[in-house]
């Protein structure tokens, strides 16, 4: 699985990032990226990561 975060609409909330650490931090530009790929028991947490976004700019696929 892959996960990609859209820059352009983060508002920095870090939420991804408290909720899945291991795949989302934040950049040195202020924003969410996603620096790992979400695997085994990490992807449950990056799919409540996705969805839980406010703004919706995160994205998976397999
Ligand atoms: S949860 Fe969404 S808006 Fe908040 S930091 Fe992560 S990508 Fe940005």
């Amino acid at each position: 699985m892959k996960a990609h975060v859209d820059k352009s609409g983060c508002i920095a909330c870090e939420l991804c990032v408290e909720t899945c650490p291991e795949v989302f931090r934040i950049g040195d530009d202020g924003l969410a990226e996603a620096y790992a790929e979400p695997d085994g028991s990490i992807k449950d947490k990056a799919v409540t990561a996705r969805d839980n976004c406010p703004v919706a700019v995160i994205s998976l696929e397999d």
